[in-house]
């Protein structure tokens, strides 16, 4: 049967992060593996880089808990912390790692009966991009007071997020750096200081002053630029080293007939200038396939480009081979994700980032592990 398949390459995996130790070989590195490892499946993907990196960071409490249910032994990091008193226990119980952010979570560790210095904390200061963290201007008290709390260990990691790394041109990523290192150099106890992290793909693959102690690469580990795919850098993840992971794929139910002057698909919005071969394909925004997609979106069939025409369905899609076509039922389709045809190319295709491509993917999409 046909069907959408994510093909996942450990070997790319790996490649992608050799390459990280190659650039920022005095830090340490946390894989980012919310979101279902961006699709790649999260399980898989922590199984194989246990002995290989030194953290995992998700999003989601329920994706930690998870983790340590199959076995995972690295330390693990919720990026967003924890909420209510009770995931406190389970953060515990689970051995993970939260991130402070508010001072509503330190209010709530204060007065918590848990055993003393059980909490790996990392404390989330706000260098600018102003969603999560403490302000500069409040974050040294904040960081005093969370000091005093009992249940937290003697070392406190410090991390901040960029919100600018991908513009290259951006003065906003140095100063983000002074605010945290402002902090660094004045905060109250230098003792209680842990690990230092700052960068994520962005800074991971532009900025080198930005490694610190830990980076956390998330789609660069994914073999994906996180640069935009504009004129004229036209960044990819293979241009900068890296290895696309993922291949997205699928195959051709039927190749059929096609007259000239003859319309398609919902709302008949292509019509053909000559008689031509259609394939219909697997594939579909029921698998997380981009529905608005521009006109003449290639796909990859039997060695060369081709056009998909008319409306992408939920279940299918149709993609005009040319009148002396051979390909035939069965044959692979490649969406995304070989040299020709990187996920940059279909986000640029799309208006959508490749970050918000491989994330919105469905279960309906299957995913397959090869070397
Ligand atoms: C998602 C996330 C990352 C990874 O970001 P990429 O741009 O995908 O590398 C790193 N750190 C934090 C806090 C995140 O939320």
């Amino acid at each position: 049967m046909s069907i959408a398949t994510i093909e996942v390459s450990i070997s790319a995996l790996l490649h992608n992060v050799a390459a990280f130790k190659t650039l920022s070989p005095n830090s340490q590195i946390m894989a980012i593996v919310k979101a279902n490892a961006y699709s790649h499946g999260k399980n898989m993907i922590a199984t194989c880089l246990d002995d290989v990196v030194d953290y995992f960071g998700v999003a989601r409490l329920e994706e930690g808990i998870e983790l340590r249910k199959i076995g995972i032994k690295s330390p693990i990091v919720l990026l967003e912390g924890f909420f209510l008193h009770d995931e406190v226990t389970q953060l515990l119980k689970y051995n993970l790692q939260t991130v402070i952010h508010c001072q509503e979570q330190i209010d709530k560790l204060k007065y918590l009966d848990l055993p003393a210095g059980s909490l790996d904390v990392w404390f989330k200061l706000d260098s600018g991009m102003h969603r999560l963290g403490f302000r500069p201007e409040q974050a040294g008290q904040a960081f005093q007071s969370l000091c005093d709390c009992q249940v937290i260990k003697q070392s406190i990691n410090v991390m901040s997020h960029f919100c600018c790394a991908d513009d290259v041109r951006s003065s906003i990523t140095t100063e983000q750096m002074t605010i945290f290192d402002q902090f660094i150099a004045t905060a109250c106890d230098p003792s209680r200081i842990g690990k230092q992290s700052i960068a994520a793909s962005g800074g991971i693959l532009a900025w080198p002053v930005s490694h610190r102690d830990v980076i956390r690469p998330g789609i660069a580990l994914y073999g994906v630029s996180p640069f935009s795919y504009d004129e004229p850098n036209r960044a990819t993840g293979a241009g900068l080293g890296l290895k696309p992971v993922m291949v997205f794929k699928s195959e051709i139910i039927t190749v059929r007939e096609h007259k000239e002057g003859e319309s398609l698909g919902y709302g008949l919005i292509w019509q053909a200038q000559y008689s031509t071969r259609l394939a219909v394909v697997a594939m579909g925004y029921g698998d997380g396939y981009p529905r608005d997609i521009l006109a003449n979106t290639p796909v990859w069939i039997n060695q060369r480009m081709v056009p998909i025409v008319g409306r992408v369905a939920m279940d299918m899609i149709l993609v005009d081979l040319g009148p002396n076509a051979t390909d035939k039922a069965g044959d692979e389709v490649i969406l995304w994700g070989n040299d020709a045809l990187p996920v940059e190319k279909i986000a640029a295709h799309s208006g959508m980032s490749a970050y918000e491509l491989l994330t919105r993917l469905t279960e309906r999409a299957k995913l397959r592990y090869v070397d």
